[in-house]
């Protein structure tokens, strides 16, 4: 990338990054769960009657980045997403996806895990095409 990286708090941001201006409060969202590591929100687009993102502040482009350094934000991820799934009423069950690279389909490149659930997802774990 070409463009600066800007410390915050959290961590380095990327300016053209779609999630990271979300997280900044520069795009709209709505925002269901935000602490110092972790922000999560509706997707625009959802797929089942839960979908949310929860998405680490600092930018980490994708799960093939994660290492020792930054695994632990990582897991913070997956800890708000279980409490996100009790409070939005998931008791029955729900899923995780991270998609990561083109050809794991992903299109925003800042790690982002969908929780999705709602109603009964089925067994099968991808769509083939
Ligand atoms: P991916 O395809 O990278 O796994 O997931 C990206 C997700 O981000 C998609 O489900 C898409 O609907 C969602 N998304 C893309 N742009 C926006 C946006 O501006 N706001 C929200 N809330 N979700 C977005
Ligand atoms: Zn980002």
């Amino acid at each position: 990338m070409h463009c600066g990286f800007h410390i915050t708090h959290g961590g380095a941001i990327l300016p053209d990054c779609i999630f990271c201006k979300i997280i900044a409060g520069e795009i709209p969202s709505q925002r269901v769960y935000e602490d110092e590591h972790v922000f999560a929100f509706r997707d625009i687009a959802p797929q089942a009657p839960v979908h949310i993102l929860v998405v680490p502040k600092e930018h980490i482009a994708s799960a093939a980045e994660l290492k020792p350094e930054n695994s632990h934000i990582a897991a913070k991820c997956l800890e708000i997403t279980a409490q996100l799934a009790k409070s939005e009423g998931l008791g029955g069950g729900f899923r995780v996806i991270t998609n990561s690279g083109p050809d794991g389909g992903q299109t925003v490149f800042h790690l982002h895990f969908h929780l999705l659930g709602g109603r009964p997802l089925g067994a099968g774990l991808i769509n083939n095409g």
